[in-house]
């Protein structure tokens, strides 16, 4: 055994086990495992999850907020049209660096998996992309990245992008990204997703869209992706970000789409950070929150996810990038307070992501992955309240990063 973690709490099991580590995998879980380790560690009764998930971040735009203007309006199209000044510049070594920056901070916090977002378009080209392939490269040896080929500026308005699209894909991207709603008119939209599925049909690749992100209850993009998905047999392979229109669907019609979405298997991803700061600027009070309706998608048996979508840019100032803040995010917003809503939000960049992922190793059991995260916390509840420094983090068997914390009360 190259490692064993005493000690630990783990979710549905009663009382502290051990975990034994042999190369990249787990080798044992049970209360007490004899023998010593070749690295031992005391968890000291806290919480040890699998490796935490951010299946949403634009790294090629992180930290962009140290050197541009303030975004005045706060809303998404100032947003895109601040980056885009920038973009036309981007250099691959310039972009890979800033999100090395972002996936180390992330690593730091226990995240083992990532799944960056590049823009490609007519304005940067490829360059981002070619960016995140890089940093994809340099840090594999802290975690799993999927680099998502994403048309920032549309499809069919932004005509050029599908043929990039098609060229990031066979430059190595893993995933192929989208932003119907972002088109001119619904029929735009409509052939913006039926483009993406002829690229993912074409590379054997699965598809992560950026879907009615916006306060439009209109928008309609998330109905066709759902039909499209079903039609094209994609089940389980597509996931929708933001989803934000849904907050503002009538409820009848909202329920129609929950019942699409799950019979379609498609994973909704929530990004409530963003969401929070960017929609429903235009709304006076009561104001939207601007969030998929998480509850209904849950009582539904969708796949729920929440990510980091942005980390200091022009869209959102602030961001860790921590998983753990990302579950007390969407608890505080989606209003998840009981200790089984408590098990799903954290759920939410655990096991729900690693489905999205179709990661299927992943766990806390012998066979299983060995991607670790001790926590710092002795529970689900505790880790969500306190959002601790994580101890310790496991990628594929090796300690990637750990955190010394030392905190007192002066008493006179
Ligand atoms: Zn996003």
């Amino acid at each position: 055994m190259d490692t064993i973690i005493r000690n630990a709490r783990v979710r549905g099991q009663d009382g502290p086990v051990d975990i034994a580590i042999s190369k990249d995998r787990i080798e044992a879980v049970q209360p007490k495992i004899a023998g010593k380790g070749g690295q031992e560690i005391d968890a000291g009764g806290s919480l040890v999850l699998p490796g935490l998930f951010n299946l949403h971040l634009h790294s090629d735009k992180s930290l962009l907020g140290e050197v541009m203007r303030p975004n005045v309006s706060g809303t998404l199209p100032e947003a895109i049209e601040i980056t885009n000044e920038f973009k036309r510049n981007y250099d691959p070594k310039e972009v890979a660096e800033r999100t090395m920056r972002v996936l180390e901070a992330g690593v730091k916090n226990g995240t083992t998996f990532f799944r960056l977002f590049s823009d490609v378009g007519t304005i940067g080209g490829l360059r981002a992309a070619r960016g995140l392939l890089l940093a994809r490269e340099k840090f594999s040896a802290y975690c799993d990245i999927q680099v998502v080929a994403f048309p920032q500026e549309g499809i069919v308005r932004d005509p050029g992008a599908a043929e990039l699209l098609d060229e990031a894909m066979k430059e190595g991207c893993d995933i192929v990204g989208g932003l119907p709603w972002y088109e001119y008119t619904d029929a735009d939209a409509r052939e913006h997703i039926d483009i993406c599925f002829g690229i993912a049909k074409r590379y054997d690749k699965d598809i992560h869209m950026l879907v009615d992100d916006t306060d439009d209850a209109n928008s309609r993009s998330l109905e066709y992706l759902a039909l499209k998905t079903m039609r094209e047999n994609f089940q389980g392979r597509v996931a929708a970000s933001h989803c934000g229109a849904m907050a503002g669907y009538n409820d009848v019609y909202a329920a129609k789409i929950v019942d699409m979405v799950g019979t379609a298997g498609i994973t909704i991803s929530c990004n409530a950070h963003i969401n929070l700061v960017c929609s429903a600027r235009l709304d006076r009070e009561p104001r939207r929150r601007g969030i998929a309706r998480v509850k209904e998608l849950l009582a539904r048996g969708v796949n729920v996810v929440t990510s980091q979508d942005d980390v200091n840019d022009p869209y959102y100032p602030f961001g860790k990038p921590d998983p753990l803040e990302c579950v007390s995010m969407i608890a505080h917003v989606a209003q998840l307070t009981l200790p089984h809503e408590l098990e799903q939000a954290m759920n939410m960049v655990t096991e729900n992501a690693a489905k999205a992922a179709r990661v299927d190793d992943y766990g806390i059991a012998a066979g299983k992955r060995a991607d670790l995260v001790v926590v710092g916390a002795p529970s689900v509840h505790e880790a969500i309240r306190l959002q601790p420094l994580r101890r310790h983090v496991f990628k594929r068997g090796r300690e990637v990063a750990r955190s010394v914390v030392s905190q007192e009360l002066m008493r006179n």
